[in-house]
């Protein structure tokens, strides 16, 4: 095995060296662990991970399918540029009402466009009207089952050179289990496999978090 095994001394650590931490990130992912889907969220260390990422592509335009109480959309607002925008969608008015607040607080509201209802409609408005090849980055972390729906529509919407982020990919290890035959783990294995065999992309799944597949458009 060419993977460390990390504990959680070794965890925390991780975070001690490297996550850059604020008020307004603080404040929301105490807020979303009080909840009962709270460990939906994703890491403090992926959202740094995430931001890097943004300066890296020198993104502005950001699509997020899966909002939950916004931390996503909030850590890649704050690291956008000013013109920067970032469109999420989610159908949970309760959670995403928690988000909008967070974002009001932190100052970056006017940066992030939400759309309530299903992601797969809202894809697809997107690309009726004239979004095709428009985002910089697209992060897929909503229902598992529609995976490979949202792999195809991102992959639509994202500029060549554009990432696509697949989160949940090793899903708890359930993927490599057979006796797991549920619809979220098939759909999960299922966008691997296409993000595997789609000559389109460059693909890395990185063992971050739940896992993490990035998937690099190629020009
Ligand atoms: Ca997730």
């Amino acid at each position: 095995m060419k993977l460390i095994q990390v504990n959680e001394d070794l965890y925390n650590y991780l975070v001690r060296v490297t996550v850059k931490d604020h008020p307004a990130l603080a404040a929301l992912r105490e807020e979303t662990a009080a909840m009962p889907s709270g460990g939906m969220q994703i890491a403090a260390e992926q959202g740094q991970f995430m931001q890097l990422l943004v300066h890296l592509l020198q993104a502005t335009r950001y699509l997020e399918v899966g909002c939950f109480t916004g931390y996503s959309s909030l850590v890649m607002a704050m690291a956008l540029p000013e013109d920067g925008r970032v469109t999420t969608c989610d159908v949970s008015k309760e959670w995403t009402d928690v988000a909008r607040r967070h974002w009001q607080s932190a100052g970056v509201a006017d940066k992030i466009t939400l759309k309530l209802g299903p992601a797969v409609d809202s894809l697809r408005r997107l690309l009726a009207e004239g979004s095709a090849e428009s985002f910089d980055i697209a992060f897929i972390d909503a229902d598992k089952d529609n995976y490979p729906n949202y792999y195809d529509l991102c992959f639509d919407l994202v500029r060549p050179g554009g990432l696509i982020l697949i989160d949940n990919t090793l899903w708890g290890g359930q993927v490599v289990d057979p006796s797991v035959s549920d619809p979220d783990t098939e759909g999960i294995r299922a966008v691997n496999q296409r993000a595997f065999e789609d000559d389109r992309v460059d693909s890395c799944l990185l063992p971050l978090s739940d896992g993490l597949h990035i998937c690099h458009k190629r020009r």
